[in-house]
């Protein structure tokens, strides 16, 4: 009973996946999320239930549109693939909880900000802002609402104050609102002082991706690389590592 129960939170985190790609596909391009149902991007052809089974169509169509037989992009399986992972992982620490429903939310969005911001250079506030809030209900529940009401407002005011100076100084925008609202989304959740580390981890994966970029194509880049995938890794990479060293010193016997 238990395998079938961790093969469902799979699955359903698949699910979820499957409709993570809509919302990436269609928010930047103003298109409702609920209607009309999945089209392929190249002929418009209807996809067919059957053709639409989160992981095993992608499979089973070869990585085709049946139709025009146009290449359907890997990004919809690797999504699927680490939603399901995520919603895995999450059922392992939580069970079925109010805390797994909190974080699946919580990585859910991260993962759709992280594709639309790669894509578009752009954070949705209609994903962001509504976070910010969520994360402060759910510790508010927890009984942890001052850690998260400080880290969110540390996180989007740190990033408040570097937009700010850097606005100053290079004359341009270096980081967007959306960063703030997203970092203050991953402060309300993570809650403070985590949200230092978070915001380490992401500063310094898109670093060393920057540089890497640089210095594999040989040139600088002109459009800015986006911020918000790093800041959600770092996110993540934080939520993960927290239960882990908690689990730590409960095994140790200390209770944090
Ligand atoms: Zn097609």
């Amino acid at each position: 009973m238990n395998f079938v129960l961790h093969v469902f939170a799979f699955l359903l985190g698949a699910a979820i996946g499957s409709f993570l790609n809509v919302v990436m596909y269609r928010l930047p391009e103003g298109i409702s999320i609920i209607k009309p149902n999945s089209f392929c991007p190249a002929c418009k052809k209807p996809i067919i239930w059957y053709e639409n089974i989160p992981l095993v169509s992608y499979v089973f169509l070869g990585g085709k549109c049946s139709n025009c037989k146009k290449p359907i992009s890997i990004r919809y399986f690797i999504v699927e693939l680490i939603t399901g992972l995520v919603f895995l992982y999450l059922f392992t620490q939580f069970k079925l909880s109010l805390s797994f429903l909190f974080y699946a939310y919580f990585f859910s969005v991260l993962i759709a900000i992280s594709g639309i911001d790669f894509a578009h250079q752009l954070i949705p506030d209609v994903l962001s802002m509504p976070g910010i809030l969520i994360g402060l209900i759910f510790h508010l529940i927890q009984g942890s609402f001052l850690p998260s009401l400080i880290g969110a407002a540390f996180g989007g005011g740190l990033i408040l104050l570097i937009r700010t100076l850097g606005g100053w100084v290079y004359k341009k925008e270096v980081m967007g609102l959306g960063d703030v609202y997203l970092t203050a989304m991953i402060g309300a959740f993570v809650g403070f002082p985590f949200i230092i580390p978070a915001i380490f981890i992401g500063a310094l994966a898109g670093a060393v991706l920057g540089i890497a970029y640089v210095i594999s194509t040989r040139q600088s880049r002109e459009s800015p690389i986006p911020f918000g995938p790093f800041l959600s890794l770092g996110g993540m990479i934080v939520i993960i590592l927290e239960l882990q060293i908690i689990q730590l010193f409960a095994f140790l016997g200390v209770n944090l």
